[in-house]
């Protein structure tokens, strides 16, 4: 189908960037199951090598299921590319990758899913980059941090663990008048919930494991591109303004317009990094997002009630819901994602760590893993998992206090999601 403005959320999530099988007419997007791809001659080839054509010559670069995943988030979030590879993680750094260099630096909120806080304080140091993190609530701290190696600013549209909205206009504005662009991580929000290109992103990035997929069955993410940032407004982006030498001397920005940085992600990012997405992997991650819109109301709706009821509970010390009017950034919710602030968040039991742990273990429909964003509902206990190497004051700065569980709200019955929690809080409690 073509895609236009027209059509609403729904009907994209189920028709952008498929159309029947040209070969087969098969309705479904089959899964193109190859490594290569036949050149129709010699001078075919050459066109492909020289992107004077666009087609496939090798499932590293590109293949036709993975494809149709990429234009059908681009189409979602309002980008005019996107890039699938292999990870969320993957994708931060394939975001990162075409701005930076030895000896240049991000910016990134403090409010940032743990393994992320990780990459980007330790990893990316391998590569000569750094990260200063600030409280993106501080827009004077944001500014101060930006110097002049500085190539992006970085933050979560409603962030990890949960409970926090990101102010993403304000701090748009901030990247824009710094020259720099603004990378959004949305993978909480989904576009459902958050179109951050709307509000100045210029870049949004995904863990497609999460929400998109929604069924924790594959490991994905995704890079979109607005189309909107000027790489040849300053000399600071050579990848993408200047002559290419990993491409003989290509300039993207001249050559591409618009999609410099989806082909740069394409052409150089996956052909030398080789974070790919599997097509099998694309093609449950499009099975799940044809169900998207249903699944993240739900997922809002289950939240709100069960925040609420927690809230009232004498057990319970308090929430942390955008979702909630008792939350500081409930009157984000609005402005940023309207649908509603997403399925995550946390909240601290009377009786601590000990009851923490207790509650976890008495649950018997929440499963205690490490991951969010599933059909089904999830608890993790960060002190005693995840952030367990972490003093008290470190983990109560990472928002996993050690009386602090935090939750992933699934699509089940909120009756039976409540009635669970009341016998674990129950036993956690006595
Ligand atoms: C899970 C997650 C990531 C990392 O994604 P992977 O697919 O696990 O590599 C990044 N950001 C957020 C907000 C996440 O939830």
């Amino acid at each position: 189908m073509s895609d236009g403005p027209t059509y609403g959320f729904d009907t994209l999530q189920i028709h952008a960037g498929a159309r029947p099988d040209p070969a087969t007419g098969a309705r479904q997007t089959p899964i193109y199951q190859t490594t290569a791809y036949v050149f129709r001659d010699a001078e075919h080839a050459a066109a492909l090598f020289n992107l004077q054509e666009v087609g496939y010559i090798y499932s590293r670069l590109t293949n036709p299921t993975v494809a149709v995943l990429q234009e059908r988030i681009a189409t979602l979030e309002g980008g005019v590319g996107a890039v699938c590879c292999s990870s969320g993680h993957a994708a931060q750094i394939m975001a990162l990758f075409p701005l930076m260099g030895p000896g240049l630096n991000i910016v990134a909120s403090t409010r940032l899913y743990g393994g992320t806080v990780t990459q980007f304080s330790q990893t990316i140091k391998r590569f000569g980059w750094s990260a200063k993190f600030v409280d993106f609530d501080d827009l004077d701290a944001l500014r101060n941090a930006i110097d002049a190696d500085t190539r992006a600013v970085f933050c979560e549209s409603v962030a990890n663990p949960g409970g926090y909205i990101t102010d993403l206009r304000a701090v748009a504005d901030v990247a824009d008048a710094a020259g720099l662009p603004l990378i959004v991580d949305n993978t909480s929000a989904t576009p459902y919930l958050c179109r951050p290109i709307e509000h100045g992103a210029t870049l949004v990035v995904h863990s497609t494991t999460k929400y998109l997929t929604g069924n924790g069955t594959v490991t994905g993410g995704a890079i979109v591109d607005s189309g909107r940032f000027d790489w040849s407004a300053s000399d600071k982006f050579p990848s993408l303004s200047a002559p290419e030498p990993a491409y003989h001397g290509l300039r993207f920005h001249e050559t591409f317009g618009p999609l410099a940085f989806t082909f740069h992600g394409i052409a150089i990012g996956l052909r030398d990094l080789g974070m790919t997405m599997n097509p099998q992997a694309a093609h449950y991650t499009l099975m799940g997002i044809e169900t998207l819109s249903l699944r993240m109301e739900r997922h809002v709706e289950n939240a709100v009630k069960i925040a609420t009821w927690l809230e009232n509970d004498p057990r319970i010390d308090y929430v942390t819901y955008a979702g909630l009017p008792s939350s500081p950034y409930h009157g984000r919710v609005a402005e940023v994602c309207p649908k509603g602030a997403g399925a995550l968040f946390t909240f601290a039991v009377k009786g601590g760590y000990d009851a923490c742990v207790k509650l976890v273990n008495s649950l018997e429909i929440f499963s205690h893993v490490a991951n969010l964003g599933d059909t089904r509902s999830l608890i993790i206990h960060s002190a005693s998992t995840t952030h367990r190497q972490l003093t008290p004051d470190q983990q109560r700065a990472a928002g996993a206090a050690p009386e602090v569980v935090r939750v992933s709200i699934g699509i089940e019955d909120a009756a039976d999601l409540i009635a669970d929690l009341d016998q674990a809080l129950t036993k956690a409690t006595a």
